[in-house]
């Protein structure tokens, strides 16, 4: 006997339905084919483009020692790792790299994974369950919230950077194991969070800090060994109270990402992370890649003050064109100028009209960033030249006078001419 044939509507054939409601609501993503040309500039579908949306901060991604390092890291060990870490894929190379990372960052120990969502959605259940208490910034990657819904932990989430509140809720919490989480750097807006602060609050309440640096890593701090030094709390300063987590596929041109910190934490964390145990182990190449990458960061050619001079270039540059404007540049010190727009309509508007010019400069709307701040998130680079950024200067100058035409003086002489 085979079930009668259903005629009632199936929600399988709803699909297009929807994927034309998002098109209809302008919320429909599409990706690009990209193809790397000369430092910034790309073949996006085959046309040339300037590109201000990359997270590649350092320029390293087509860097040829790079190239070379996964070329030999592939003959000598394959192009596969074969298994997971804790079977057959822990390769001599990832052993190395987290020896160097562990370095680099001045913390007692790392573990390497082969993506940074995939870190943080493992990490985050492996430290805290059902009963304990999770405290996250608002405005948080998505991958260390969809960490905190796995771990069915109790969230509190607290307005962004608002430390007073953090305290209230830590103080209003009787869980025994609190956990706060936060990005170092918010990806969306590029301010940095007041790590020093944070910790103090931790130590006070006996909880443990989880910080994201996948914007500042390469970046900040003295040789780019990121926030946390920057902070002054790596080495001989490094709290047990704090892991340090930062991607690999941003400023060090690769992919991946790694977390550091106490030796009994980041063991527990190889013993008890799913994303870690149940996935194949990355690439030996990616690791050689990393470490040539590693060895050209703390070499520190130069890399930092051209990334520094294009952050300065840009914001003086913008400074006289925003006066008196709608439009606000968040106050950031990194890589991610967040040119805030307001409008979804007008941030897209900007975007295409940049995009006309050869410029390609990401619009970011809700609901990755609050409603009614939809922005240009403009990522600088050290690949960038200084006639880059004087090009997207001049074309965000001729938008903004189209959009927001300078109000003619009042008086008599703001009137036409009589015939
Ligand atoms: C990019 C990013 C991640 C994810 O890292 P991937 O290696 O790209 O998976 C995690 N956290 C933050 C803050 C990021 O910006």
């Amino acid at each position: 006997m085979t079930a009668p044939v259903t005629t009632a509507p199936s929600w399988i054939d709803e699909f297009p339905a929807r994927i034309a409601a998002l098109d209809a609501a302008h919320l429909r993503r599409r990706r690009r084919a990209v193809l790397p040309a000369a430092g910034a500039h790309l073949l996006v579908d085959g046309r040339p483009m300037l590109a201000f949306c990359s997270n590649d901060y350092l320029g390293l991604a087509g860097h040829p020692a790079l190239a070379e390092a996964a070329c030999a890291g592939a003959r000598a060990y394959g192009v596969g790792s074969g298994g997971s870490p804790l079977v057959s894929g822990h390769s001599q190379a990832n052993a190395l790299l987290e020896q160097e990372l562990a370095q680099f960052v001045q913390l007692p120990r790392a573990l390497y994974f082969y993506a940074g969502y995939g870190a943080n959605v493992g990490i985050v259940p492996a430290l805290v369950g059902a009963g304990d208490a999770l405290f996250s910034d608002a405005l948080n990657h998505a991958c260390l919230i969809d960490g905190a819904r796995l771990s069915r932990a109790t969230v509190h989430r607290y307005p962004h950077a608002d430390l007073a509140a953090l305290a209230a809720l830590l103080a209003a919490s009787d869980a025994r194991r609190k956990l706060v989480m936060t990005d170092a750097v918010f990806s969306m807006d590029g301010d940095v969070a007041d790590i020093r602060a944070l910790l103090a609050l931790c130590q006070q309440h006996d909880a443990l800090l989880l910080l994201d640096d996948a914007h500042g890593f390469g970046v900040l701090g003295p040789q780019g060994r990121g926030s946390l030094a920057e902070a002054g709390l790596a080495g001989a300063a490094a709290s047990p109270r704090v892991l340090y987590m930062a991607t690999l596929g941003k400023a060090a041109g690769v992919a991946g990402a790694f977390v550091a910190g106490p030796e009994p934490l980041v063991e527990w964390l190889v013993q008890k992370t799913r994303s870690y145990i149940f996935a194949t182990a990355a690439p030996a190449l990616l690791a050689q890649a990393l470490r040539a990458s590693l060895g050209l960061i703390a070499a520190g050619d130069g890399r930092r003050a051209q990334l520094a001079a294009r952050i300065a270039q840009l914001r003086a540059g913008l400074a006289p064109l925003l006066a008196g404007s709608p439009w606000q540049l968040g106050p950031s010190g990194t890589a991610v100028q967040p040119l805030v727009i307001g409008a979804n309509d007008e941030a897209l508007a900007v975007m295409e009209a940049l995009r006309e010019r050869g410029l390609w400069v990401p619009a970011i709307r809700p609901p990755t960033v609050p409603e009614g701040t939809a922005r240009l998130r403009i990522a600088l680079s050290a690949a960038h030249t200084e006639a880059d950024v004087q090009q997207l200067l001049a074309a965000l100058a001729e938008v903004h006078a189209r959009l927001h035409p300078p109000c003619p003086p009042t008086g008599e002489s703001a009137l036409p001419d009589p015939a």
